[in-house]
């Protein structure tokens, strides 16, 4: 049995910010209040918290490895505080729709993994017969789109795919995550080419999120289904979301680091790295979406870790139209997120609810992202009052892009825990996740 007691001034636990000793046995904490002093000594300017739990990371391995794999990703979350990342069922070839494919997808993962990682299955056209097989086999729930996912592998559910899968996943209790973005909306906008950000937004109205998450509610209310929204930009659907939580219905949504800290007005021409769908909308908008992550409505904060090629970027051309759409910031999301709460006066407890202990809760990881008795000793050590300037090339996911490029920064994580010890993205100390069912 191996013992560590690690003492912190300051240790964020679910009622606040204080100092602690942490007693760790066996990767478990045990004690949060032990009088004694610690074996391990963080210093009075670094912070222990929870691990973070990224509930939305797009892996693409296998199939599309040179846009990102488990070795890079889950390094890169590591770096990044991340101790737990969940992979999106499609980008990876196969799509995560079938138990053989989860097979094959875990059978890459072998000796690769810095971080915990668990897995999404994808509902698709046709495969309703195969989301309890996933269910049983450990996986959080399932992802779905409602319009072109941008894979040919991964297709929307029409109305009637729909309300069949969420039929299915609520017979046996589980969770239905969608992409909420109307596909009839986005074809009567104009469509997205050229190099004008302006254009791009344009094409992605925030009124095809509030249709799209009106469908879902249609059968979150029919069903029952456990429903969480991905990714939400648009702040015109936040009371919609308020409204059915008031309602009573089993809703959730989150968003992410960069609707919350990057704005349409700072966004270049040509400057493909900030294409993600749903766009990075104004300033007012990115107000009311923090707004609404205060007051309860949107529950975590969650990176949509979505990197490609270089190439697959357009970064030549700088075309809205042709570029992949997708931000890769499981390393960023701590700092980012943090830069913008300390300068709102926001503590850090908020943050890890909003990045640990939400999406552990979410996913049926309730054991992790919260330092307290009967969790799982993960952890991110966090020294909030260091900045640093974000260099691409250093970043450890696969290709040097980001839109963060050259921003100064708040917050940098100096040790990740697994499992009650520090490590090292090189130990490969990081299992597979199954939700025991
Ligand atoms: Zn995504």
């Amino acid at each position: 049995m191996s013992e560590t007691r690690i003492h912190a001034s300051r240790v964020i636990t679910p009622d606040g910010e204080r100092a602690a000793t942490v007693v760790v046995r066996d990767g478990m904490i045990v004690s949060v209040d032990d009088p004694g002093a610690g074996d391990v000594t963080i210093s009075d300017d670094q912070v222990l918290m929870p691990g973070l739990v990224d509930s939305h990371v797009h892996v693409n391995e296998p199939g599309r490895t040179e846009w990102e794999g488990f070795a890079t990703a889950t390094a890169a979350a590591w770096a990044g505080g991340v101790t737990t990342i969940v992979d999106m069922p499609l980008n990876s070839i196969p799509a995560t729709v079938d138990l053989s494919a989860l097979r094959t997808k875990q059978a890459s993962t072998r000796g690769k993994l810095a971080v915990d990682v668990a897995f999404w299955g994808g509902a698709v056209p046709g495969n309703a017969g195969e989301l309890r097989a996933l269910h049983d086999a450990g996986v959080v729930g399932f992802k779905c789109f409602l319009l072109d996912s941008g894979v040919p592998e991964f297709p929307p559910l029409d109305r009637a795919g729909l309300a069949e899968a969420m039929e299915v996943i609520a017979g046996f209790g589980g969770l239905l995550i969608a992409h909420a973005e109307d596909p009839e909306v986005i074809a009567s906008a104009p469509a997205a080419h050229g190099r004008r950000y302006d254009d791009f937004v344009a094409s992605r109205p925030p009124g095809a999120e509030t249709t799209a998450i009106e469908t879902l509610l249609e059968q979150t209310r029919r069903t029952g289904c456990r429903t969480h929204v991905v990714h939400l930009s648009g702040a015109a659907s936040i009371p919609l979301v308020r409204a059915a939580k008031d309602e009573g219905l089993p809703i959730t949504a989150e968003t992410c680091p960069h609707y919350l800290t990057l704005r349409a007005e700072d966004v270049p021409d040509g400057a493909t790295q900030f294409k993600c769908c749903p766009p990075i909308r104004d300033d007012v908008n990115r107000e009311l979406l923090w707004a609404g992550l205060l007051d309860g409505t949107i529950d975590c904060v969650v990176s949509d870790h979505s990197p490609c090629t270089v190439d697959a970027k357009r970064l030549d051309t700088g075309d809205f139209g042709d570029a992949w759409g997708g931000i890769a910031s499981v390393q960023l999301g701590l700092p980012a997120v943090w830069t913008e709460a300390d300068e709102r006066g926001i503590p850090l407890t908020r943050l890890a609810e909003w990045m640990c202990a939400a999406p552990a809760r979410l996913t049926g990881l309730g054991d992790r992202g919260v330092i307290a008795p009967g969790h799982r000793a993960d952890f991110a050590v966090f020294a909030p009052d260091e900045k640093f300037v974000v260099d691409p090339a250093k970043l450890r996911h696969r290709n040097p892009i980001s839109p963060y490029a050259d921003r100064t920064l708040h917050g940098v994580v100096t040790q990740t825990w697994l499992a009650g010890r520090p490590v090292d993205a090189e130990d490969r100390a990081g299992q597979m996740v199954e939700v025991p069912r």
